[in-house]
């Protein structure tokens, strides 16, 4: 069976780890390093205390998380963390992050299989950020309510809700955008205005970008957080499994936005 340094270079290369530009608290790659061989794998979108001890107890040698261990960034390792770090060592179990390089993946990224959820074909990349593309648009001829609708179906199978900007009823969306997790911002509103994006499929957003939206002519759907990135991870443990004849989980730990 493979160990971590087997997979982690599967991974890596896959994603495009390392070199990959992203925020330094990401820390794709090997997080925590193991040398037992791997035969159960878990994935899931946060490495926090109840993943971490669901993937312990259910015999997994390798985490695999889209946040991952070090989120928080340069802290003292207590309460939490500190049992975080101390479930992941005493379990003798590995870490692997993946953070946008899972975003922006043209075959296991969250926007792309997002896109394929809601029944849309992307045709070129959106959201820049850090000199990448990390999400996705496309076209298509569809009711706005109707995307709204595939969303909210979508999120509550992950335990979410879908919330949007005001939408007035009938209206249309010509060029939809994808950029999950954290995506309703300033600047990916700029974007959208700028490629002739009318609908933007978000994870979440601060209050303002919903009066911006409004303002704009924009309609954002805020398909949650944590919805929005579940199907990356889980993508990419399928894929390791398929090469390295493993088993398999997705530890689901909705955070409700
Ligand atoms: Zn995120």
């Amino acid at each position: 069976m493979p160990t971590l340094a087997d997979i982690a270079r599967y991974c890596d290369d896959l994603l495009g780890i390392p070199g990959f530009p992203d925020d330094p608290r990401a820390l794709n790659g090997i997080q925590v390093d193991t040398r037992t061989e791997i035969t159960r794998l878990a994935a899931a979108v946060d490495a926090r205390e109840r993943t971490i001890t669901a993937a312990a107890a259910n015999g997994a040698q390798l985490l695999i998380v889209h946040h991952g261990l070090f989120w928080g960034g340069l802290q003292p390792l207590r309460g939490a963390q500190l049992r975080r770090i101390d479930s992941v060592l005493r379990s003798q179990m590995g870490v692997y992050g993946a953070h946008l390089p899972l975003d922006a993946h043209p075959e296991i990224g969250n926007g792309v299989l997002l896109a394929a959820e809601l029944g849309l074909q992307p045709t070129g990349g959106f959201g820049r950020f850090l000199g990448i593309e990390v999400g996705v648009q496309g076209e298509t001829s569809l009711e706005t309510g109707e995307l709204v609708q595939r969303a909210g179906t979508f999120a509550a199978r992950y335990g979410g809700t879908v919330r949007t900007s005001p939408i007035i009823p009938g209206r249309r969306t010509a060029r939809w955008a994808i950029v999950t997790g954290a995506g309703a911002a300033p600047d990916t509103i700029a974007e959208a205005a700028e490629r002739g994006v009318d609908t933007l499929i978000v994870g979440e957003g601060p209050h303002h970008t919903a009066i911006s939206a409004d303002e704009s002519g924009l309609a954002i759907i805020y398909a949650g957080h944590y919805a929005t990135e579940t199907l990356g991870v889980q993508a990419l443990a399928r894929r390791v499994s398929e090469t390295f004849g493993t088993t398999w989980e997705f530890i689901h730990e909705p955070t409700g936005l």
